[in-house]
């Protein structure tokens, strides 16, 4: 039953049954199933994902804030799930795209759950990567899918309107001479799922797989609303890309490349077209701090950044074709109330309190010490 029921997640988020064309399915390259035949929000909608990425707005380092991830990141995992489901390798903690793992902080409004992970990568390590920056792709990129702990499954998260119901982490890949040891128990799973799994319900897999070694050291990032980035391309996702990389070889990434997709050609250029950033704002997000949820004392969740109109407009695209980002706002325009980070609250909770106290206590000094004075010279 439990198989079932996540061969029926699988089957819904990944869309496999999603009608484009004659046979009811997708793809990146064909004449008619490809991106320019996905329809939907695909084809009309205005916040889809993947977009071009812009560097410059790294110079942008003043919006502190931590990443908070529960104890259960941090576990090394013997046994996973993995899954090539015709259109990337997935890799699950459970055998349902749901986990234990919970995720809050960074400026996201409320708690997340991780869901799976997936990966994007090209057949030559020129191109691979869904979001670009500055208009070059990355080898790889691996996409760690979230759903609103609001919800009980990442499906139901999918059917509600709320347009920050998933929150995906997206990390790129850059060619290292070494082997990356965080990928390598997937590197080695592989050969178990180079053929698509046409019933799409996860294998077994061992190895000793932790989730917080695949997120680079450096945590800034780049956030921004959109989609998913498959067909149904439902906008309903809240987007985090690392702007630092981390390494992968060429052989680990040969493996990958090694899979078949379902019509039995190389598992590869699995990646989507970027596409226009529109009316949408990028911030530049310096995440300086990973704590564990249960190290972190506070309760509190960060306010959400982007949640009211006073928010920072770091990027932004004046044309509707995606390429011509404006440079103009790339500094930060930050406005009261918008540092919201965890320490500053209390710093200035803290100030509110004292600043009275200290004038009363100032006062009953100075009363005191002119009483001290007069007696004095009375004598
Ligand atoms: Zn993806």
């Amino acid at each position: 039953m439990r198989f079932i029921t996540a061969s029926f997640l699988i089957v819904i988020f990944s869309c496999a049954k999603y009608q484009v064309n004659a046979n009811g399915d997708w793809c990146y390259e064909g004449n008619d199933c490809g991106p320019s035949h996905w329809a939907g929000d695909c084809k009309t909608g205005k916040s889809q994902s993947p977009i071009d990425l812009n560097s410059t707005l790294a110079r942008n380092r003043a919006d502190r804030k931590t990443l908070r991830l529960d104890d259960e990141y941090f576990k090394f995992y013997d046994n996973f799930f993995i899954l090539n489901n015709g259109h990337s390798i997935q890799i699950q903690l459970k055998d349902t795209a749901r986990s234990d793992c919970l995720m809050d902080g960074a400026g996201l409004k409320g708690s997340y759950i991780f869901a799976q992970m997936h990966f994007h990568w090209g057949s030559n390590s020129n191109v691979g990567s869904e979001h670009t920056v500055d208009g070059k792709h990355y080898p790889m990129e691996l996409h760690l899918v979230h759903y609103s702990d609001k919800y009980d499954t990442l499906v139901s998260a999918l059917q509600d309107s709320n347009r920050r119901a998933v929150a995906v982490l997206g990390i790129f890949f850059e060619i290292t001479e070494r082997d990356n040891p965080a990928i390598q128990s997937i590197v080695n799973e592989i050969p178990k799922v180079r053929e698509p799994e046409h019933t799409l319900v996860a294998k077994p897999a061992q190895g000793r797989l932790n989730l917080t070694a695949l997120l680079p050291r450096n945590l800034e990032l780049w956030r921004y609303e959109g989609s998913l980035t498959t067909p149904s391309c439902a906008e309903k996702v809240v987007w985090s890309v690392f702007r630092h990389p981390i390494g992968i070889s060429e052989k680990q990434l040969n493996e990958f490349r090694s899979a078949k997709d379902s019509h039995g050609k190389p598992l590869v250029n699995n990646f989507r077209p970027t596409l226009a950033l529109a009316r949408r704002v990028v911030k530049y997000i310096n995440v300086d701090q990973l704590l564990r949820k249960t190290d972190d004392p506070s309760n509190e969740i960060e306010d959400d950044p982007d949640a009211s109109e006073s928010t920072t407009i770091d990027q932004h695209d004046t044309d509707s074709h995606g390429h011509g980002i404006d440079h103009e706002n790339d500094e930060t325009h930050t406005h009261s109330g918008e540092d919201n980070s965890i320490d500053s609250n209390k710093d200035s909770g803290a100030q509110r309190i004292s600043t009275p106290l200290l004038s009363i206590l100032l006062c009953i000094f100075l009363c005191c010490s002119a009483s001290q004075i007069s007696k004095i010279l009375q004598h």
